[in-house]
């Protein structure tokens, strides 16, 4: 099964290098509690691990603060500290 490719994939695929360059991780009970979501998902693939929504490999994607759920089942994770994630939303909606 091949892994889906497509704009919104790469702007995720950005986000999730940005979140792991300035190293904003969710705490662990928010990685928890998403992946005990996906594990319930129809999406979810055992065996690799992955969404087959978005092909995400779901340990590191849970992990990230700016990570959502293609389905909306699980959103990003904002904190008073970490604004900086929606500010890299008005940059793209202003171009
Ligand atoms: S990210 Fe969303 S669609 Fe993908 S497996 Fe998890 S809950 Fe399902």
């Amino acid at each position: 099964m091949g892994v889906p490719v497509s704009i919104e994939t790469d702007r995720n695929l950005t986000k999730a290098s940005r979140d792991i360059l300035l190293r904003r991780f969710v705490p662990d009970d928010v990685k928890q509690i998403r992946m005990e979501i996906c594990r319930e998902c129809p999406s979810w693939d055992e065996r690799f691990n992955r969404c087959t929504e978005c092909g995400c490999q779901m340990r590191v994607k849970a992990s990230l603060t700016s990570s959502e759920c293609p389905l909306k089942k699980w959103g990003r994770h904002l904190h008073a500290g970490n604004l900086s994630i929606d500010a890299s939303e008005h940059e793209e909606g202003s171009k």
